[in-house]
């Protein structure tokens, strides 16, 4: 038996980048979209099968973080980020469940997570809290830096005369993507310090030649001309960060339509003057570092790059869920229109995460949308605060599942 539902909306974002819809008719069959088109009053099939959401309701697709680490929580105090790596296994996959229903109340239903040290984040895949109930796709892997320099905090080091690609070998197959640390972390005291790439073209280029081969993508954190170059000549899959690549770069990576996760957001945490100040930064270098992010972001609008958003949920300050509030905004202050940004932190994300057969709101496609009850010029500042999310065209009403 065929299970027919119809829903109105005042508005409908469809995660493609075009305008936003009005009164708007979505029909679902069997949890499949099957025709999306302006609402008439005939339209309607059966008016027992059909909810008239437009109180008023705007209707967007799920939303993708690139770059989340699910093991660690936004604190500031280094005495909690220090303590909380040290937790007992039971301990951090609570944690983990807790971040992911972070995720999943704000409308993430897939996250990219981004390495901890102990490789936590990998296990969950395996091995999920049994508290952990969201139907949040995550999706993880390895991570490598070069014995000696920035990234044992979020991966394993790699000696001098080993490879990242054999490293990466060792690790197996049981994981969706392996990441490479190739530069330092961006200074925070020092404006626009450029610091070298942690491997040669050659050793990249091994590892992106590796994990193609078994199906694996890459993601390489890099800050700085000579290390995101490298990355990208080496045909990596996401450039992460990329603060002060310049526009070479941005080029280069247009050209080759690799994506770029910008974690905007990140730094704008540590750019906020208000105590307690974070130690070791200087919020004048963050608010120049992220101002001038914007601009390699207004480049990249303009070049073509492709983007995807990603937050660096975990780092401090940046909280798992809320914190896509902030990325989209700083896209918009950078000057996207909305829809645009909706279509990176959706659609685009998807793609990077393998999952593009299964979003964006169009016939054919999964019925999985999120439901706010406001018009879009209250966005994004009301994913705070969804209505409700539908996944397969089943409600799951979100003021429930807020409180527990
Ligand atoms: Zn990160």
């Amino acid at each position: 038996m065929t299970n027919i539902h119809q829903i109105r909306t005042d508005w409908l974002f469809d995660g493609t980048g075009g305008r936003a819809r009005s009164n708007m008719l979505l029909t679902i069959r069997n949890g499949m979209f099957e025709r999306i088109e302006e609402y008439r009053h005939e339209r309607v099939i059966n008016p027992s099968r059909f909810t008239d959401l437009s109180s008023p309701a705007t209707i967007l697709p799920p939303l993708v973080d690139c770059h989340v680490h699910l093991a660690w929580s936004a604190s500031t105090d280094q005495r909690v980020r220090k303590e909380q790596q040290k937790g007992t296994p039971d301990q951090i996959r609570r944690r983990i469940a807790q971040h992911i229903h972070h995720h999943f109340i704000h409308g993430i239903l897939a996250v990219r997570d981004g390495g901890d040290r102990a490789g936590h984040g990998m296990r969950h895949q395996n091995n999920p809290a049994p508290s952990c109930e969201e139907p949040v796709v995550v999706k993880s892997g390895p991570a490598f830096c070069r014995q000696g320099r920035y990234g044992k905090g979020i991966g394993q080091p790699v000696q001098e005369d080993e490879s990242p690609a054999r490293a990466f070998s060792r690790f197996g197959t049981r994981c969706d993507h392996v990441k490479v640390i190739n530069s330092g972390i961006n200074s925070l005291t020092s404006y626009g310090r450029e610091t070298q790439p942690q491997f040669t073209l050659a050793e990249l280029r091994a590892l992106v030649r590796h994990a193609h081969r078994i199906r694996k993508k890459v993601m390489v954190h890099a800050n700085g001309r000579e290390p995101v170059r490298l990355a990208l000549e080496a045909g990596c899959d996401s450039l992460e960060h990329g603060f002060f690549m310049g526009r070479d770069n941005l080029r280069r990576m247009a050209d080759l339509q690799t994506t770029w996760v910008p974690t905007v957001h990140a730094i704008r945490a540590m750019a906020d003057p208000t105590p307690p100040r974070l130690p070791g930064i200087d919020p004048e270098v963050a608010k120049r570092t992220l101002d001038h992010q914007l601009e390699q972001l207004a480049l990249a609008r303009e070049f073509g790059v492709r983007i995807a958003l990603g937050t660096d949920a975990g780092c401090p300050g940046v909280l798992h869920g809320e914190a896509m509030v902030g990325e989209i905004r700083l896209f918009l202050e950078a000057g996207f229109p909305l829809t645009t940004v909706l279509r990176l932190a959706s659609i685009h994300g998807a793609r990077l995460l393998g999952l593009d057969h299964d979003r964006g709101i169009e016939p054919g496609r999964p019925a999985h949308f999120l439901v706010v009850r406001a018009l879009p010029a209250l966005l994004p500042e009301r994913l705070t605060d969804l209505q409700a999310i539908y996944l397969e065209g089943r409600r799951r009403d979100l003021k429930i599942l807020s409180s527990h």
